[in-house]
Order: structure tokens, then C-alpha cells, then sequence
């Protein structure tokens, strides 16, 4: 039996891509395991968006040529695979830096893994084309003991690429130009998931909220109009998505998390700044204050909604004046969870061209000031659950026996003791304790969403 091992890197679309690639090779007769040391197979799925990110590769790549001869000298073959973000971005690159590596493809050429494989036997191989629309047409459905395997919880991705060109962001080159999948491909995955077993569907793009995918009446559809066909499929109690832009947040969007039940009251939607020099800068198309009046607007659709964000610190001519306006908005918003980021120059990219870069030092302090605020906020936002009732989604086994972790619909871990419920269940729980990272709770009687 060949095994292969897949490490991802980065965003929660990597671990999707990850899993299709489990899924092509897994028709190849390949089954995963959780370390390398024992794979035919070694395939790194990397991230390019910061320079931290891209680094760590080669450091890994390092460690693998060495597992590599090891391997060889006990005379076992092992395949290397660059996929992701970084080969994408660097291709050719990569192998000239690590001759060790066999195959390095871009993430849209995934689903000819199989042929490149071959290929790669007889030299090395780079490929990086771009347009994600064969991809999609090609992958196999995944098998349903490999979607139980992967939980109650499943990612799709509907919408690739972007084409907003924020001026810090190596997305649009890596992921390409925007694409959405079509919405009979998008039902037949989410039916397939719900079949196995998959209640809580998050909807992946890099744009996701700029979904204008080909319906099956021949008009297009937008995110709002599938996510309202998404939750007929029986099974489905729980739908997100992510990530979304503020530019793209439109008014049926804003309604459904008023109208369908299963859209979760959780959104996240990164500002990255709150000074309107920054914004611009940035390319981002949007002031601080109208970021405030969409905040105030999905509020009054869905006044319990938690929302998140992302926020870079350091952008090139950042002040100390703008960076307070960061932290103004941050106290206007009041996010119950946020990724922050310090700058991170992208070759390629127009902010990497600009002359006044931030200094290390003032970054740190900034994200430290701004991290401090947040976690005050989340901390609140935890804390003020408890003695509420709410559903959650028994995702997995606890670390302690008779142990459950779920989540709430505002996207919290929550602890319950409890034997006579198993994963998949959705519970109604009281809220009793809130811990720094995950809240407690105990399983209650009455149905319904309690507020
Ligand atoms: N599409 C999303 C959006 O519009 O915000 C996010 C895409 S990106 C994969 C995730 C986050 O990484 C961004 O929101 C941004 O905060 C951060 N990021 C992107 N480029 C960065 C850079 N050059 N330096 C630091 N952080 C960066
Ligand atoms: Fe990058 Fe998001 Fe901006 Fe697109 S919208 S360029 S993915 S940060």
C-alpha cells in the first residue's frame, strides 16, 4: 500500500486543497498518514501571503531532503511535492534552491496529479497553469468514509482568485483571477458531504462574497441566492462563509442572515486598517466609516452577530495617528475574534515598492497594543455567554473520557460532559464557565435556539 503524507500550510482553502489531493491520490490507491517518516509520498501545500509563511518551506524541504537520503539508503523511494501558494509564486525556483524536490504544482493543476506523478519519475516537472475551471470539471468526489473521517464540519470551496489587487496581497497573482464553481457542482459536493454526514458547511473563497457562479436556470447566481439553495439539501443545519470582502456585502446578503436559519450569526469581514490614508493606500476601496455603517447594517438584520476580522499593522507610512484609528475602530466594532498581522513586503506587490517601510520595533508594539484589545473584547464577548443557552455542534471526542467539544453558531469551542451524546448531535447547552479559550457548558432538555 503506498501512503502519503500532506502537510498544509496557511488558510482554511489550503486544508480544502489538501483534502482534494488526498482525494485524487486516494483513487491512485494512496492512503494518508500522519507523519512523514513512513510516506512514499511527502506533499507540502504552501502558503505565500507572508514572508514568515514562505520561508518555513524551505526550512521543511531542508529536513526532508535529509529524511529523503535516509530513505534511500535503506533503499525506499520517496516522492516530494511542492503544491500550493509558494510553488505557484516561485515554480522553477524552488527546485533550482532544493534539488531534492520532484514535483512542484500550482494549486490549480492539482487534479493532473496522477499524470505529473508519472512524468516526474523520469525528471523533474514544474506546473503552474492558472485557470482553475479545469480543476473543478476533473476532481473526484471524495469517498464517503474519507468525508466521515474529516468530521461533521466540511469546507467547500465555491469561488476562487480575486481580483481586488489590495496593494499588500499576493493573491491575485497565486490564486489567479476571479472564478466561481458552478452552482450544480457546488449542490452535488454539498449533497455528497450532507450524505456522509456533514451538518456545518463553510463556503470558501478568497472573495467568496463576490460569488457569481452559473445557476442552473442559466442566470447567474450570487452567494446569497446559493446559500438559500444550499440549505435545502437535507442534512444541512449550519452554513458559513469566508472570506468576504466589505466592497461585496450586499443588501441579500445582509437579509439572509435576517431570513435563513441556517446562516450562522458569525461573519468574517476584514477591514485590515481603520485610517482612511491607510485604506486607500492599501487599495482597499472603502473609507473606516463605511466600513461602520455595513457593521451597523448587519447588525440591524441580525442583532447577535459576532464578528471578526483581520487587521495588518505597519503598512508602509503608517503613523501613529493612523494606527489609533485602527484601535478607534477595533472599539467601535468590538470584534469577538480577529487575525492580526505585522506587514509583510510580497515581491511582486505594489505596497513592497513603497519607500517608507515601518520600522520592526513600532510594529510590534502596534500589534501588541492592538492584540491586547482584541482579546479584551473576545474575552467579553465569551464571558457574556455564560448563563445563555445555545445549540451546539458535537464535533469530536474531548481530551478527557466522557468529554465532548463542539461549537457554537458564534463559531466557540465549547467543553460539555455528557454520555449520552456523540459527535454529530446538536445539543441545546447552558453555558456555565468561560475559560481563555473554550467555554463549558452542560446538555439541557428544552429545543430550539435560545437566545
Ligand atoms: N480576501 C481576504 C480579504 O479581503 O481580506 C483575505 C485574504 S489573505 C489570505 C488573509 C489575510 O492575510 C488578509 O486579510 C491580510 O490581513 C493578511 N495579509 C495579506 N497580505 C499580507 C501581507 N503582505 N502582510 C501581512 N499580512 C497580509
Ligand atoms: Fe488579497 Fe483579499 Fe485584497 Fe484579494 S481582497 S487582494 S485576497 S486581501
Amino acid at each position: 500500500m503506498k501512503k502519503v503524507h500532506i502537510k498544509s500550510y496557511g488558510c482554511q482553502m489550503n486544508v480544502y486543497d489538501g483534502q482534494r489531493m488526498a482525494d485524487v491520490l486516494g483513487q491512485e490507491g494512496y492512503v494518508e498518514t500522519a507523519t512523514p517518516d513512513d510516506a512514499d509520498l511527502i506533499l507540502l501545500n504552501t502558503c505565500h501571503i507572508r514572508e514568515r509563511a514562505a520561508h518555513k518551506v524551505y526550512t521543511e524541504l531542508g529536513k526532508l531532503r535529509d529524511l529523503k537520503r535516509e530513505r534511500k539508503a535503506d533503499g525506499r523511494e520517496t516522492t516530494l511535492v511542492v503544491a500550493g501558494c509558494v510553488a505557484q509564486a516561485e515554480g522553477a525556483e524552488i527546485q533550482r534552491r532544493q534539488p531534492a524536490v520532484d514535483l512542484v504544482i500550482g494549486p490549480q493543476t492539482y487534479h493532473r496529479l496522477p499524470e505529473l506523478l508519472a512524468q516526474a519519475k523520469s525528471g523533474r516537472i514544474v506546473d503552474t497553469d492558472l485557470p482553475p475551471e479545469d480543476k473543478f470539471d476533473h476532481l473526484p468526489a471524495p469517498k464517503l468514509a474519507a468525508i466521515v473521517a474529516r468530521g461533521v464540519s466540511a469546507f467547500v470551496t465555491v469561488q476562487e482568485g480575486c481580483d481586488k489587487f489590495c496593494a499588500f496581497c499576493v493573491v491575485p497573482y497565486t490564486r489567479g483571477a476571479e472564478f466561481s464553481r458552478p452552482v450544480a457542482q457546488v449542490i452535488a459536493e454539498v449533497e455528497r458531504l450532507a450524505q456522509a454526514g456533514v451538518q456545518d458547511v463553510s463556503l470558501l473563497g478568497q472573495n467568496v462574497n463576490a460569488y457569481h457562479g452559473d445557476g442552473p436556470d442559466g442566470r447567474v447566481w450570487t452567494l446569497a441566492r446559493l446559500m438559500r439553495r444550499i440549505a435545502e439539501v437535507p442534512g444541512v443545519a449550519r452554513i458559513r462563509y469566508t472570506t468576504s470582502h466589505p466592497r461585496d456585502m450586499d443588501e441579500d446578503l445582509i437579509a439572509l442572515h435576517r431570513e435563513l436559519p441556517q446562516a450562522m450569526p458569525f461573519l468574517h469581514l476584514p477591514v485590515q486598517a481603520g485610517s482612511d490614508r491607510i485604506l486607500a493606500a492599501m487599495n482597499r476601496k472603502h473609507t473606516g466609516d463605511e466600513y461602520r455603517r455595513l457593521i451597523d447594517k448587519i447588525r440591524a438584520a441580525r442583532p447577535d452577530i459576532a464578528l471578526s476580522s483581520d487587521f495588518i499593522v505597519g503598512f508602509p507610512g503608517e503613523s501613529d495617528a493612523d494606527f489609533e484609528e485602527t484601535l478607534r475602530l477595533i472599539a467601535d466594532v468590538r470584534f469577538a475574534s480577529a487575525y492580526s498581522f505585522k506587514y509583510s513586503p510580497r515581491p511582486g506587490t505594489p505596497a513592497a515598492e513603497l519607500s517608507e517601510q515601518v520600522p520592526p520595533t513600532v510594529m510590534d508594539e502596534r500589534l501588541y497594543r492592538l492584540q491586547t484589545l482584541v482579546e479584551q473584547h473576545r474575552q467579553e464577548f465569551n464571558h457574556a455567554m455564560v448563563g445563555r443557552t445555545v445549540e451546539i455542534l458535537i464535533e469530536r471526542n474531548g481530551r478527557h473520557s466522557g468529554q465532548l467539544a463542539g461549537k457554537t453558531p458564534y463559531m466557540q469551542a465549547v467543553q460539555i460532559e455528557s454520555a449520552a451524546h456523540r459527535i454529530g448531535d446538536r445539543v441545546m447547552v447552558q453555558i456555565e464557565r468561560a475559560g481563555s479559550n473554550s467555554l463549558f457548558g452542560r446538555a439541557v432538555e428544552q429545543p430550539g435556539l435560545a437566545a
